[in-house]
């Protein structure tokens, strides 16, 4: 269960509203309601199809949604649009909610750093040093310094992905989306991945993430989230969800990974 602070309530980082997604004639997402708040960890689970990557790509708008919104610290998004007052661009929001995906999404030609540094330099225009400097402990707290010269090939699935994490941590986001970031990795490289994720969790990280390690959502996330055919579900503490759930669908579900 979330430990609410005692000065005041917590803040909304990021609210899903009613968001629906069609592919051509095929729905894909019902209409998804989910709210986030900061230092909330929500993991998304579900089968494969039920919409769990649509919807989390349109947390920060890599699908626009066909209708709903995504709203940023009460902000609303809106597409193409370069945002002020009431309303926010594509571009502020991706500076504030990183996002890592199952296919790591390196530069292959750059080095570790180089990877790294890239969004705080090209995007936030920050000058190298400061970005080297960022990089370097985003870079050490995945435990990869000694790393920072190598290029993607030269690096293992999980040190790719531990890379991938630094750089969104580099751009210092207010919250991140992971989506299934441990399930192109062999069994054996699971581990290390999930401890950087159970390390940001204990440091206050606001996080969605799309997972089928079932304990490990249940150790980290305050909720989780099962989604089906495009709807959530059920919704609770990970103790109601994943070890008394009413829902059928998702008792069977559950039953695959005993
Ligand atoms: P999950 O992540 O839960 O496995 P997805 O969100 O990837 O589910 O996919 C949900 C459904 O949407 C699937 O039927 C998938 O084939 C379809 N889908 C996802 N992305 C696209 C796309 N870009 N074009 C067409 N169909 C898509
Ligand atoms: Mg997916």
């Amino acid at each position: 269960m979330t430990t609410l602070p005692t000065s005041g309530a917590r803040e909304t980082v990021l609210e899903a509203r009613a968001i629906t997604k069609s592919f051509g004639a095929f729905p894909v997402l019902h209409g998804i309601d989910l709210s986030l708040t900061s230092g909330e960890v929500v993991a998304i689970i579900g089968p494969s199809g039920s919409g769990k990557s649509t919807f989390i790509r349109c947390m920060n708008m890599l699908e626009v949604p066909d209708s709903g919104e995504i709203l940023y610290r009460g902000r609303r998004v809106v597409p193409k649009f370069r945002g002020d007052g009431q309303l926010l661009g594509l571009g502020e929001l991706r500076r504030h909610v990183g996002m890592v995906f199952q296919h790591f999404n390196l530069f292959p030609h750059m080095s570790v750093l180089e990877n790294v540094i890239e969004g705080p330099v090209t995007v936030q225009r920050k000058p190298r040093g400061e970005a080297v400097d960022i990089a370097m402990d985003y870079i050490a707290k995945v435990g990869l310094a000694e790393k920072r010269d190598a290029r993607p090939d030269q690096l293992s699935g999980g040190q790719k992905q531990r890379v991938a994490i630094a750089r969104a941590l580099a751009m210092q986001p207010d919250a991140l989306l992971l989506d299934e970031i441990t399930s192109a990795l062999d069994p054996e490289l699971v581990g290390e991945v999930l401890g950087v994720v159970r390390s940001l969790a204990e440091q206050g990280m606001t996080m969605v993430l799309v997972t089928h390690e079932i304990s490990f959502a249940a150790d980290v996330s305050d909720r989780v989230v099962f989604m089906e055919d495009g709807r959530i579900a059920e919704q609770g503490s990970p103790d109601h969800v994943l070890h008394a759930p009413d829902n059928e669908r998702l008792k069977s579900f559950l039953a695959r990974f005993h």
